[in-house]
């Protein structure tokens, strides 16, 4: 399988040189050559299998040549052993046609899990081969920095360091990194703000003998391996719902849209999946755009989803791609207007054909209050925030008699405030969790400074030498 980018000016690459790149080299983000298809009695087969071999079924086609079946197979069952249900990705019914489908059963208790723990084995696997040693560093304001560091920590030839703002996270944001127990992880706390910790991973991104002494490398949420380990969850869900026989719909909290991006790419795969809806809280670009065609660019304002608020959902570009025919000089000239002006401009029958099958749905942090406690009362199931707007959205736009899977990003206990302001009780952290508060904390505290903070990423990295 080889990868194109949607600006059509990089190079074409393959699974190995898409993991370990992210970003294409002319900006834009890697894609299929083609969607590979199951036929309707190969994705009959998957319907029995658990879910970790199902996922290496799924991405073996994209995979390609890169890793051979038993290493990607292995490697899938190492990513979800460590998952606190049996099923890796439980379905729910809440409603005669309505699912939530769990994604939130890993360490940190977020989606991103999915495919963060598979994408660090894979880091490894590609990295032994080469020979090669990476430090991935980041800036978390929260909950990305507890997902990656999960993924690659005690992964061999990866470092990582997470930069957050000193006493500016919650606690369990805060201890869910600080408590990993693994000598390739280091957790700097910066008497700074979250935008300072950014700054200063740029700069770190920018000081070129410094990138290439410590061969700094990021975990990108544009990684297009990181969207293809989120196929497989959506084949798994409408495998158990009835597909192929039987059409779908899927109802998705959104961010930089590459959750939903996988749900779409299961229907290019072959899964009947008939309707896209895009949940969105005040942060609304994705449905003020699927409403009526205004993707113009707003301020971003908190809520209680924050893995939703969003200014520009950058995996929207490899939709784009696709609907304008997969023309990459039009990709990019929409891009370079968008950037320029804040505003998209997506022709009327492009903007038809996407709206077809994708809507968009909004719900503003009252309304989000309201329906927690609305849900746990109809159906006796507390959901998170971000869960509760696409579940809310799946009973308002699913298509009538057909099953709707409505992903639920997030554990109710990782948002334990907004929980408690909607149904009076703190959800308690589960089992594999519960002691999260007894655990031993290790971080550097460091001034806001990068020569401080290239000083302490280049002793971490000479620890052993
Ligand atoms: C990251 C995240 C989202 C948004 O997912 P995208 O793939 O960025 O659209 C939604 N909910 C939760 C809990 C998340 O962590």
């Amino acid at each position: 399988m080889r990868y194109l980018s949607t600006r059509g000016q990089a190079e074409q690459k393959d699974f190995t040189g898409v993991l370990l790149a992210g970003l294409a080299a002319d900006g834009g983000l890697y894609m299929p050559e083609t969607w590979p298809r199951f036929s309707p009695a190969e994705l009959r087969a998957l319907r029995a299998l658990p879910y970790a071999e199902l996922a290496a079924r799924v991405l073996a086609p994209f995979v390609g040549e890169c890793i051979a079946f038993a290493d990607l197979q292995a490697m899938c069952r190492r990513a979800y052993a460590g998952f606190a249900h049996k099923a890796t990705v439980p379905l729910v019914q809440l409603d005669t046609n309505i699912y939530a489908l769990e994604l939130f059963h890993g360490p940190t208790l977020a989606f991103k899990d999915m495919a963060l723990q598979l994408v660090g084995h894979l880091f490894e696997h590609v990295l032994a081969g080469r020979g090669e040693k990476i430090r991935i560093v980041g800036a978390t304001s929260g909950d990305t920095g507890s997902a990656a560091i999960e993924a690659v920590a005690n992964r061999q030839n990866i470092d990582i360091t997470i930069l957050h703002p000193h006493g500016k996270t919650s606690e369990v944001q805060r201890r869910q990194m600080t408590t990993v127990k693994a000598d390739n992880v280091l957790n700097i706390a910066v008497d700074g703000n979250f935008d300072d910790c950014q700054d200063l991973v740029k700069a770190m991104f920018a000081d070129a003998p410094f990138r290439a002494e410590m061969n700094l490398s990021a975990v990108n949420s544009i990684n297009f391996a990181r969207i293809a380990a989120q196929i497989p969850y959506y084949v798994y869900a409408a495998l158990n719902l009835g597909a192929p026989e039987r059409e779908v719909a899927v109802a998705v909290p959104t961010g930089n849209f590459g959750n939903i991006l996988a749900a779409w790419a299961a229907r290019q795969m072959g899964v009947p999946i008939a309707r896209f809806i895009v949940a969105s809280n005040r942060n609304d670009i994705l449905a003020r755009f699927l409403d009526a065609n205004d993707m113009s660019v707003q301020g971003v304002a908190p809520s209680l989803s924050p893995s939703m608020d969003i200014q520009v959902s950058s995996n929207f570009e490899r939709l784009l791609f696709e609907f304008l025919g997969r023309d990459a000089a039009l990709t990019a000239q929409t891009m370079a207007t968008f950037r320029a002006s804040g505003k998209m401009a997506v022709a009327d029958p492009v903007w038809r054909a996407i709206t077809k099958d994708f809507k968009g749905y909004r719900r503003s942090d009252q309304e989000t209050l309201a329906e927690i406690p609305r849900l746990h009362r109809e159906s006796g199931y507390l959901a998170d925030p971000h869960s509760v707007i696409g579940i809310a959205a799946a009973r308002e736009l699913g298509p009538v008699g057909m099953p709707v899977i409505a992903a639920a990003t997030a554990h109710p206990a990782k948002f334990p405030d907004a929980i408690e302001r909607a149904v009076g009780v703190r959800p308690p952290l589960p089992a594999h969790l519960a002691d999260l508060y007894e655990r031993h904390e290790t971080y550097t505290r460091a001034p806001n400074d990068l020569a401080a903070i290239e000083a302490c990423v280049r002793n971490f990295a000479n620890r052993n030498v």
